[in-house]
């Protein structure tokens, strides 16, 4: 059977009523036929039928050998962290999500686990920063926003043969597209908000693991620290999923048409998107990823935080907004946005000017998103003459 199929009949149907779709166990506890005798489940935060379909679904669909569901990507990344100890150290990708950053530098390294920040594009350098302290490499591929692509079977090398694990932010491929675990990574997190939601309609997380042992530990962090998914949002994350392969092929076909409409506009610089031949991982995107995604970032000839501005502002189908992966299309503004929390050095180090701009492209017709770019440029440029005549 393909993927496709397997994923929508690997869903349970309710034993005891026929349901088809998962009924929401919107329950803190379960009744107890004696001290200790139960159904396999006592406490909600423990577990829950809703939470734990969703959590064995996202275990298949990334060939680990089990899943858990948080109440945010975040509450994902932090439960990975809490695998750590004082005095460890975790090599990361230097264009990391904003608020990986955040929790890593400004949480984590007040208990005494430091952070090695690298570019990962080049596996070398994570190599040569690795030290007996080393416990965990962190990477996103593709990076947030300029769409970096690292190569996990090498970086998976790396981690094998120093012993230390090797963490994958799968959120902006989405397992349809990649799965680290076969190309060798220990652990899976995604940020669920995004394309496996795919409705910007909940905030969620999951952490996904190679290993029996290690989902057992990270089960333990889940349930000790207590940051789950909730059932209804349970719900809602495993819907997105029933129809997620269907929505990232469309996405990836709407983003290319885009991706090459923008390449060909006077007033853009960069265009960064996996599947132009000019993306500087082009290759290497094409041999792990199955599809090259939903985002397109581009900057302008004239870095001006005004103009871009006057960009997103005049879009009417591509909304101003944080955030990705949903059905609708939304644009955003890096510097002033996602990334503002990083220090402005750091910042343009990773190619995010002040005038990039980041497009979740959406599931509307591309013609119509391309002929919104168009529209939105050409006033853009009438409202900001004085600067482009400079
Ligand atoms: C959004 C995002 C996160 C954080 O997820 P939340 O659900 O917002 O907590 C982590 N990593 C990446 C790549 C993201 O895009």
């Amino acid at each position: 059977m393909k993927e496709q199929t397997q994923i929508l009949h690997s869903i349970p149907v309710d034993e005891l009523t026929g349901s088809i779709s998962v009924p929401i166990y919107q329950t803190s506890t379960f009744v107890q036929e004696a001290p200790g005798v139960n159904k396999g489940y006592d406490y909600s935060r423990s577990n829950n039928p809703t939470r734990k379909a969703l959590e064995d679904t996202i275990a298949k669909l990334e060939n680990g050998t089990s899943g858990y569901a948080f109440a945010s990507g975040l509450a994902a990344i932090d439960a990975v962290v809490k695998l750590l100890k004082t005095g460890d150290e975790i090599i990361a990708v230097d264009d990391i999500y904003g608020g990986a950053f955040r929790l890593f530098t400004h949480v984590y390294e007040k208990f005494g686990i430091s952070i090695n920040y690298v570019d990962s594009t080049n596996s070398d350098n994570i190599a040569k920063v690795v030290t007996s302290k080393t416990k965990l490499i962190w990477i996103e591929s593709p990076t947030n926003p300029t769409l970096k692509i690292s190569d996990i079977i090498a970086i998976a090398a790396i981690a094998k043969k120093n012993d230390i694990l090797l963490c994958v932010d799968n959120t902006f491929a989405s397992p349809v597209s990649q799965k680290p675990i076969d190309l060798g990574a220990d652990i899976v997190i995604h940020s669920a908000t995004k394309y496996i939601s795919g409705h910007s309609d909940l905030i969620a997380g999951l952490v996904i693991t190679a290993t029996q042992e290690l989902g057992d530990k990270i089960k333990f962090i889940q349930n000790a620290s207590g940051a789950i998914l909730g059932p209804f949002d349970s719900w809602l994350a495993l819907r997105g999923i029933e129809t997620l392969s269907l929505r990232i092929r469309q996405h990836a076909e709407n983003a290319q048409k885009i991706a090459e409409f923008l390449i060909q506009e006077k007033l853009i610089k960069n265009v960064y998107y996996p599947g132009l031949p000019s993306h500087h991982n082009h290759d290497i995107a094409k041999k792990q990823q199955k599809y090259f995604g939903g985002i397109v970032t581009f900057d302008l000839v004239i870095d001006d935080k005004e103009l871009a501005t006057a960009i997103v502002t005049n879009t009417k189908l591509f909304k101003l907004a944080e955030s990705l992966g949903g059905v609708k299309s939304l644009c955003c503004l890096p510097c002033e946005m996602t990334h503002k929390s990083i220090p402005a050095e750091k910042r343009y180090r990773s190619g995010v000017t002040d005038s990039l701009i980041r497009l979740s492209v959406g599931l509307e017709d591309a013609d119509d998103l391309i002929a919104d770019i168009k529209q939105a440029i050409e006033i853009a440029v009438k409202q900001t003459a004085e600067i482009i005549a400079k």
